[in-house]
């Protein structure tokens, strides 16, 4: 599928850049990028997933495409998949050695891609970033503190930022990943699980150059049980450790039981058995939702549905035979490939 299609040579480094509804900041996007990478010197190709946006972003995309149609992929989905998958759908058509995400938003400066090579070129399959005064709300940054100890807890991922995605990875690191398949994910976890020989670097973290953050709490929420499901049983196996304690406790109320058949009927304890039955529903009922979570995720994975759709791919003919709609502008020697496929 998707990058054996193109026998032209591969760029050294791919950058992945997720876009919804960008509007306010693409163009500022394209100034820093693209000469933050070309003074890189090496060949490149920046592949934008439009996820979906319902403002001008795909329009600016494709513009931005016309004007620089050696280095610039433009894929359209043809929905809102959300950030991870648009990454996914990246992936899937990138061709670098090297890949970098990044956002679409300016938080994480394009002049740091040049670290991250650097560090790659030193034999590192991973480097993840370590933002310096990360510019966000408090409360994201006291949430994904607290997060992030509860995954150190219950994951094998080490990691001391999780949240940043300006990062570099490997192509082998890439293929596979490519291969997995995996519905709701997070990235940085997923590569990491991979990495053979991952490293840290220190990388500047900006505030959000237009617009609001895409993620609303829910589908913050969403993504961390991604994080935490997704990479781990652990859960599930707390949950047996709470049903034996439970037990063993229900061992100590049936003492009480024999006393009150000795001395008979003691306290008035109404209240107490009210607090301690809504406890152990409550117990229950975040069982039940834990379980579902996971089964959830099977059902979703077995079901083996597309996980994405694309609709349009706009990126330069090279002696690619599949349907081929010229551009309005024949001055540009620019076609848009138009390719229905899906990314199983
Ligand atoms: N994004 C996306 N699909 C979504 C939500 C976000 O592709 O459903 C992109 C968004 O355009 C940006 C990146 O993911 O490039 C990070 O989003 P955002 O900056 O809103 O997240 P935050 O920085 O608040 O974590
Ligand atoms: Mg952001």
């Amino acid at each position: 599928m998707s990058h054996m299609d193109f026998p032209a040579t591969s760029p050294e480094l791919s950058v992945i850049i997720p876009v919804y509804n960008e509007e306010a900041g693409l163009a500022a996007l394209f100034e820093r990028l693209y000469p933050a990478l070309d003074a890189l010197g090496t060949s490149y190709e920046v592949i934008f997933i439009n996820d979906g946006s319902r403002d001008k972003s795909a329009a600016l995309l494709a513009q931005q495409f016309r004007v620089r149609p050696d280095t610039t992929r433009v894929i359209l989905l043809n929905g809102n998949y959300g950030q991870h998958m648009a990454i996914l759908a990246g992936f899937e058509h990138s061709r670098g050695e090297i890949v970098v995400t990044l956002d679409a938003d300016l938080q994480n400066p394009p002049e740091e891609i040049g670290k991250l090579v650097a560090k790659m070129h030193e034999g590192y399959d991973y480097v993840g970033t370590i933002r310096q005064q990360r510019q966000d709300s408090l409360w994201r940054k006291k949430a994904s503190r607290a997060m992030n100890r509860l995954r150190e807890r219950i994951t094998k991922i080490r990691m001391t930022d999780q949240g940043c995605m300006l990062r570099a990875y490997s192509r082998h690191i890439i293929d596979t990943i490519n291969r997995c398949g995996e519905i709701n994910t997070f990235i940085p976890a997923l590569a990491y699980t991979f990495a053979q020989n991952p490293i840290e670097v220190d990388v500047a973290h900006e505030e959000r150059f237009a617009g609001e953050s895409k993620y609303s709490l829910y589908s913050l929420i969403r993504l961390n049980f991604d994080l935490v499901t997704g990479f781990s049983v652990v859960p599930l196996q707390w949950l047996s450790f709470i049903g034996v304690i439970l037990s063993v406790g229900s061992a100590g109320l049936f003492l009480l039981l024999i006393r009150r058949f000795m001395f008979g009927a003691e306290v008035q304890g109404v209240f107490t058995l009210f607090a301690i039955t809504f406890f152990m529903l409550g117990v229950i009922i975040f069982a039940l939702g834990l379980l579902g979570e996971y089964i959830g995720r099977i059902y979703q994975q077995v079901r083996a549905r597309p996980r994405y759709l694309v609709q349009t791919i706009l990126e330069q003919r090279d002696g690619l035979p599949a349907a081929i709609e010229p551009l309005q502008e024949p001055a540009h020697q620019v076609a848009i490939v138009t390719r229905e496929e899906d990314g199983r």
